[in-house]
């Protein structure tokens, strides 16, 4: 549910959402949905027996007899604040998800760490890294931007010093994270390469390779 890009006066259950035409409006399951949950059969399969908005489309049931299985006594019952903004940090939200996945039985931890790897910090990380690489540079004193680092190494119309707009810390945020829960998930050996991969690239894109500082103990 995102910013309203259309408003319109005259609301038709048929225009809206698909998703809001599965809601069951049954007062109570029928006996064969139980029977259904003992086989695991597809859900698809039950809808037939189970009165849900989709079925009214169109009627006048579709605004009236909506009925529900459970009472309660406030139907704003629920938390005020939602804890994806009580929590903070990104890494504050994903650990709260992952200590949830190995509370719940249904749900296996490492799949859910697998889905948070795939669908956010690996596409965050490479795509830091393009920015990272394709990036403007800025002049501290005067903000002029320019697409590449000016040969004179300040800014040609003040002088002024020239910084990145795309900083190392931000193509490396989620890396150490990601290598963290792979390993205490044990996700699947493709994801883990992955990550490894992106760590040798983010590596070999911030450390010199010619010179790197050596402490005595290296020789030793
Ligand atoms: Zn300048």
């Amino acid at each position: 549910m995102d910013a309203p890009l259309v408003l319109t006066t005259h609301i038709d259950p048929n225009e809206i959402d698909k998703e809001a035409h599965n809601i069951d409006v049954t007062a109570q399951y029928p006996l064969e949905f139980y029977n259904a949950t003992l086989t695991y059969t597809n859900p698809k399969e039950i809808i037939p027996h189970i009165d849900s908005v989709h079925n009214r489309l169109g009627t006048p049931q579709q605004y009236e007899e909506t009925m529900f299985t459970h009472h309660t006594d406030n139907i704003a019952a629920g938390p005020k604040n939602s804890a994806y903004k009580t929590l903070e940090s990104m890494v504050d939200k994903m650990n709260a998800q992952l200590l949830l996945a190995t509370k719940i039985r249904a749900v296996d931890d490492w799949d859910v760490a697998e889905r948070v790897i795939n669908s956010h910090f690996l596409p965050d990380l490479i795509g830091n890294l393009h920015a990272f690489t394709k990036q403007r540079v800025r002049c501290v004193k005067c903000g002029a931007k320019y697409r590449r680092p000016p040969l004179q190494n300040s800014c040609p119309r003040c002088g002024g010093r020239i910084v990145l707009t795309v900083h190392e810390g931000s193509v490396k945020k989620y890396l150490d994270v990601s290598l963290r829960v792979a390993e205490q998930y044990n996700i699947e050996p493709y994801t883990k390469q992955r990550i490894e991969l992106l760590k040798k690239e983010i590596k070999s894109l911030f450390e010199n390779d010619k010179s790197k500082q050596k402490g005595l103990a290296d020789f030793m």
